[in-house]
């Protein structure tokens, strides 16, 4: 038996629970995981809550994140023994995923664990630092250095945006860090963050073209959010979108594509292509700074999950969720 998150309907309502499961439930897959972490991310939490449609079968266990070590396997890249990681693939969407004691998923999913990570520390990262340096990679593959000029991250104090300001930072970018909790400007500041701007200020909306002030940007808002940052890069400026935490609309006009060259990027970690993902590992073992993980993470036991969930939508968590599978 192994406990997990299940997340099933009944009478068309969303129910999810702690229980207990036989082995012989997990899907057929060809590699067998023992999850020691899996994580909490926004998308978990949209699953989990029922506030958005990111379940696409019933039921199911919820957690596009794990990392375990391989119990069996029938694919041969892994064997018994192997230390793995899982992020995406539609794994705690149309996939069971990484909030149970065990997993069955498939071999091509995974990567090995990265050296010079544990598996705690790999999930510190998780989805939403792996999706932070794909951001970063997406500004330097279209030219953007430090000397470029300063790089402004949204949500800044959540997940994606807590890893992007540390790797920024560490790589010698002036980071500007957009938060709606300016209590969180110590934390941020710690992280590397040099300003602290105001959600506030960029919530209405503002001109067309405003004062150019970007570089490049780590977008993990979207809406009008976005909208304004566009507004502000400089020539040339390049914005990387990665998330929809105010909205999924984009209120933007085409003034800084066409008069300032500005590129909107958009950023996916779940269909990323397998060298992404171990290109994207390899540069977090090199540029975030392991020393800076504990400050982010924040962790619960499985049996926490359902009561921690709620939090991301009010968006009070800061940093990472880390989830112990075993208590
Ligand atoms: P978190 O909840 O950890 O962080 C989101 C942050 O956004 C919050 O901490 C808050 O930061 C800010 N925020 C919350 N609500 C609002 C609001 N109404 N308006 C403006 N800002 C708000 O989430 P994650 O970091 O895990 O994910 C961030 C986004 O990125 C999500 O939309 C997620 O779905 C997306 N994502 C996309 C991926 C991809 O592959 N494209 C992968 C991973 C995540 P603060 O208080 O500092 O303002």
């Amino acid at each position: 038996m192994f406990r997990a998150l299940i997340i099933d309907k009944k009478d068309d309502e969303q129910v999810v629970e702690l229980t207990e499961l036989e082995e012989s439930a997990l899907p057929e897959k060809s590699v067998t995981v023992k999850v020691s972490y899996s994580t909490l991310n926004y998308k978990d939490a949209l699953a989990i809550t029922g506030s958005g449609p990111i379940v696409r079968n019933f039921p199911l266990v919820p957690g596009v994140d794990l990392a375990g070590t391989v119990v069996r396997s029938t694919y041969d890249e892994f064997k018994a023994g192997d230390e793995v990681v899982l992020n995406g693939w539609g794994v705690g969407e149309s996939h069971w995923g990484g909030l149970a004691e065990m997993a069955s998923v498939e071999g091509e999913w995974l990567v090995p664990l990265p050296p010079g990570f544990t598996a705690r520390q790999a999930m510190a990262i998780g989805t939403a630092g792996y999706t932070a340096m794909l951001c970063v990679l997406q500004l330097e593959r279209h030219g953007i250095q430090p000397s470029s000029g300063p790089v402004v991250v949204t949500g800044a104090s959540g997940g994606v945006g807590s890893v992007a300001v540390s790797i920024l930072s560490k790589l010698g970018y002036e980071v500007a860090a957009v938060t709606g909790r300016p209590s969180e400007e110590p934390y941020l500041k710690a992280l590397g963050a040099s300003e602290i701007i105001d959600r506030a200020s960029l919530e209405e909306k503002g001109r067309p073209l405003a004062k150019e002030r970007w570089a490049g940007a780590v977008d993990t808002v979207g809406s009008q959010i976005l909208a304004n940052i566009c507004a502000e890069m400089k020539y040339n400026g390049v914005v990387t979108a990665c998330g929809l935490a105010a909205g999924f609309d984009l209120p933007v006009t085409v003034m800084p594509f066409i008069l300032r060259g500005v590129a909107l990027q958009g950023v996916d970690s779940v269909y990323a292509p397998r060298e992404q993902r171990l290109q994207a590992w390899t540069r977090l073992a090199q540029d975030f700074d392991a020393q800076k993980l504990e400050s982010i993470v924040t962790e619960i036991g499985l049996s926490e999950v359902i009561d921690t969930a709620p939090k991301f939508m009010e968006g009070s968590v800061r940093g990472r969720v880390i989830v112990d599978v075993s208590r």
